[in-house]
């Protein structure tokens, strides 16, 4: 519901952001909990190993190339693989 909601908000504020972005983010916050003002994530274990997976068996991840991706480009690639790559650029940034 929380990944949702960070994709409202992110409607919202008319800021148009890359597809890795919007969707890192929500990714990031879907385990999301308000403690008094402040919004955390619980750690999530199973996609920091779905990373670890994927940068295995990838021998050259092209991050450049991977953030300067259109959104159709985005779509392309495999599902888990563009949202665990995704909320892993998320989570090394915050
Ligand atoms: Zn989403």
């Amino acid at each position: 519901m929380i990944h949702e909601v960070q994709h409202y908000i992110m409607c919202k504020s008319n800021q148009y952001s890359p597809k890795w972005i919007n969707e890192g983010i929500s990714e990031v916050f879907e385990t999301g909990y308000m403690r008094g003002k402040y919004l955390y994530s619980e750690k999530q274990s199973d996609k920091e190993q779905l990373l670890k997976s994927i940068l295995k068996r990838q021998k050259v991840f092209q991050l450049k190339k991977f953030l300067s991706e259109s959104n159709d480009e985005w779509k392309k690639h495999d599902t888990t693989y563009s949202y665990t790559m995704s909320w892993g650029i998320v989570y090394f940034f915050i």
